[in-house]
């Protein structure tokens, strides 16, 4: 099963910094003489820097010893290289700045087109808050590499190494006892640095959690308070700070004993400097003026060891944040984004289900559906019913091929379905679901969400009107214009613009999945009315399929096809159906009852 495979394929690598990197720099493409000029400011800015001390020491040392031109020449040097890094500096942060507002738009726009491209068995299995915190936060953390963590590092290496030769060159033995402070230091750095990378990756996902469940809880908050369950949220959400305030704690642990390692380190080297420096001098191995640039460059060695191991830390942290963020980047789009396969001419709007087995990846003990034979012919009106949980829905996502079954095939006018090219089938395909969902847009714009091109006002009433929604919307504050938001209509009013929306593409087949539900009776008259206006619009002939609850809506459907735990078990006219005597007719009893 070729969904099963292409999950397999995209087993997640290991994130290394050279891999992240890599990436990066293929982001950045067109831009990368931003990347370039950042780093060559960066080295001149590092070099003139790296130079001041030894400069500023014997300007100090030419003037107390009365040497007027030396003094002058290394004044003006001075001036010269206090400009230059001056200038170099800021272009340097401008540059490395600009490349982050640059990565961080093509990171969030390449990793989310990646996520909407997946099949939906990913939104199945991912949440919404730990997708939405992977392209807000962790997408900042992984530009920083380049444009923080890289930058500050190289910066303060070309420094620590600029002291490192100019302490060699004063005296080696002293250089190295430096060098041994610092690479004692850079150990223990290794040690915590590890432990930091896999902190950050989860407390990176112990926040992600923490959002999903408040997100939640606040976009369902009318439930939430009408069930009382604030403070059961609160414990949920609580539960997620406990964990994240167990990690932080530790992380907190380690990094105050880094902090006395470094300290203790970074004192005792400002004693054995003075202490071996001034026997040297005592021993007069080395002069005043050295000594005094000595001490200058152990302080700029050690300033710059530990600024690295901050930095690298911080690096380190980002790549572990950003692993999941970069397996995401990586994973292959859902075949069905490709434009492979048939289009047809027309679609009359026959579909097939033959054998059709199937079930959800994320529930793989749970039989959905299991071997479903249906044939839809065109222009029919079939409905779909049963109890709840049956495998209706499921039918409708599998002929949108949201999903692929696990055995049998389906057809549409008698190709199989795999062979058909999905979007331009889908686009052939009206579906409104139970709960009608809008977007945050004007009324119009909800109506023509699924065209393309230039949609006509007329049109737009058309459809509105067909779905009995135009009414209504002329009474909204400014018609069809009117922005929705989450207070502006009743369920049944969205219901009928999410109708007017499929039938604005003039589909050959109509999918209404339990429409009625979220409608009063008056509204289910007129989804009567809609579906026979539909049927019989001159535009176009169309096949539909309901899928219903209310057994009084589909009366009339051509065909009535019954379904329970997965498979179907009655097909034929509601007169049949009840002369059967089987499940239909308990079911149209019980509702007559108004048992369910
Ligand atoms: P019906 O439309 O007849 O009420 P559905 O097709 O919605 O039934 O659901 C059939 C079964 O599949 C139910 O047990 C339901 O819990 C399960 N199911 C539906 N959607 C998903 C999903 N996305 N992931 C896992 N299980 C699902």
């Amino acid at each position: 099963w070729s969904l099963c495979e292409s999950e397999e394929e995209q087993v997640a690598k290991p994130v290394t910094l050279l891999f992240a990197l890599r990436r990066l720099w293929n982001l950045v493409e067109d831009d990368r003489w931003v990347i370039f000029v950042a780093f060559g400011a960066l080295i001149i800015a590092a070099l003139s820097e790296i130079s001041m001390p030894s400069i500023l020491t014997e300007s100090i040392f030419s003037a107390q010893s009365g040497q007027t031109t030396v003094f002058t020449r290394k004044s003006q040097l001075l001036v010269i290289l206090c400009l230059t890094s001056g200038i170099c500096s800021g272009l340097r942060s401008g540059c490395f700045a600009v490349a982050n507002t640059i990565l961080v738009r093509r990171l969030r726009e390449t990793v989310y087109s990646t996520i909407i491209s997946q099949d939906i068995n990913f939104f199945d299995r991912e949440g919404v808050g730990d997708l939405t915190s992977r392209l807000g936060a962790d997408c900042q953390r992984l530009s920083d590499i380049i444009g923080n963590n890289i930058n500050l590092i190289l910066r303060n290496v070309l420094q620590g190494t600029g002291a490192l030769i100019n302490l060699l060159m004063l005296s080696w033995p002293l250089a190295l006892s430096a060098l041994l402070i610092c690479s004692l230091l850079s150990a223990i750095f290794v040690v915590y640095g590890k432990y930091q990378k896999k902190a950050a990756k989860v407390t990176q996902d112990f926040t992600a959690g923490a959002n999903e469940v408040a997100q939640e809880a606040l976009s369902l908050m009318r439930i939430v308070r009408v069930y009382g369950a604030e403070s059961k949220e609160l414990g949920r959400f609580k539960q997620w700070l406990d964990k994240l305030a167990s990690v932080n704690m530790r992380e907190s642990v380690a990094y105050g004993i880094w902090n006395l390692s470094f300290n203790s380190l970074y004192r005792s080297m400002q004693v054995l400097a003075v202490l071996f420096g001034g026997m040297s001098m005592l021993s007069g191995h080395i002069s005043v003026e050295q000594l005094t640039k000595y001490i200058l460059y152990c302080e700029w060695l050690i300033y710059a060891t530990w600024r690295v191991t901050d930095n690298v830390s911080s690096l380190l942290q980002s790549v572990g944040a950003s692993e999941k963020f970069l397996q995401l980047m990586d994973l292959l789009p859902s075949d069905q984004f490709s434009s492979k396969g048939v289009k047809l001419q027309i679609l009359m709007g026959q579909v097939q289900f033959v054998n059709i087995s199937f079930h959800y990846l994320t529930r793989i003990k749970v039989p959905v559906l299991d071997r479903v034979n249906l044939s839809i012919y065109p222009n029919e009106v079939v409905a779909i019913v049963g109890p709840s949980g049956g495998g209706k829905s499921t039918l409708a996502h599998l002929l949108l091929r949201l999903y692929e079954p696990i055995n049998g095939q389906i057809y549409v006018d008698g190709f199989p379905l795999r062979e058909l090219d999905i979007r331009w089938l889908r686009e052939k395909i009206g579906f409104v679901e139970q709960e009608a969902h809008l977007f945050h847009m004007d009324i119009k714009s909800n109506i023509k969400y699924g065209c393309r091109g230039d949609i006509k006002q007329e049109d737009i009433e058309w459809a509105a009107k067909l779905a009995y929604a135009h009414d209504f919307i002329l009474s909204l504050p400014n018609g069809y214009e009117t922005l929705v938001d989450d207070n502006l209509l009743s369920g049944g009013q969205k219901q009928r613009i999410a109708i007017a929306r499929a039938i604005l593409r003039n589909p050959s087949i109509l999918i209404l999945d339990e429409v009625t539900s979220a409608l009063d009776s008056q509204s289910e008259d007129y989804v009567k009315g809609v579906l026979h206006e539909f049927k019989n619009d001159i535009k176009a002939k169309r096949t539909v399929i309901i899928i219903a609850h209310r057994l009084s809506t589909i009366r009339n459907a051509d065909r009535i096809v019954v379904m329970d735990s997965g498979r179907v078990i009655e097909i034929g006219d509601h007169a049949e159906l009840i002369r059967k005597d089987g499940l239909y007719s308990k079911l149209v009893r019980a509702q007559a009852e108004g048992l369910v």
